[in-house]
């Protein structure tokens, strides 16, 4: 068993209540090889909500304390997105889901870049705050433009 970012597989879960789907993604939560899941759901924020982003590092920075989540109304949402990642990740044990397909650029899902802090829609190299603990924790993770090169379903 995978698990897949809720949005990709068209739960409208997204900061402003929209999802971004991937049919190939929903196809494998329709055959029974993956669940979906949102981490900022399930740590607790409202959808829609406020736009977040990652100031002063990355996702590995935010877990270290030294970056912090900020939405756009200037409220921290660090513990928020870290709980969620936590959730994620006792989600993934219980359903032994060892592998894990992440939209990329977000602050708690992105892949090897993030947006950059500053709401202007540009981004950094590093990993959203949910990205950072599964590799930590030896999940596999990929995004919805590589999986297909990460991840062979056929182990699962
Ligand atoms: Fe939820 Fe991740 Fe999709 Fe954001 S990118 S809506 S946290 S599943």
């Amino acid at each position: 068993m995978i698990a897949i970012s809720a949005c990709l597989i068209g739960e409208n879960v997204r900061y402003d209540g929209s999802h971004k789907l991937d049919d190939a993604l929903r196809q494998l939560i329709q055959e029974g090889k993956a669940v979906a899941l949102c981490p900022e759901v399930l740590g607790g924020l409202t959808t829609p909500r406020p736009p977040a982003e990652i100031v002063g590092g990355d996702g590995f920075d935010v877990w270290s304390g030294r970056a912090k989540v900020i939405a756009t109304t200037g409220e921290d949402v660090t513990e928020a997105f870290k709980q969620g990642a936590l959730e994620t990740l006792e989600l993934l044990e219980m359903y032994q889901c060892t592998a894990m397909i992440l939209k990329s650029k977000s602050p708690s899902c992105g892949t090897s870049e993030i947006y950059d802090g500053t709401f202007s829609g540009d981004l950094k190299s590093g990993e959203g705050v949910c990205a950072a603990l599964l590799i930590h924790h030896g999940i596999t993770i990929a995004n919805e433009l590589n999986w297909k090169e990460k991840i062979d379903l056929a182990s699962f």
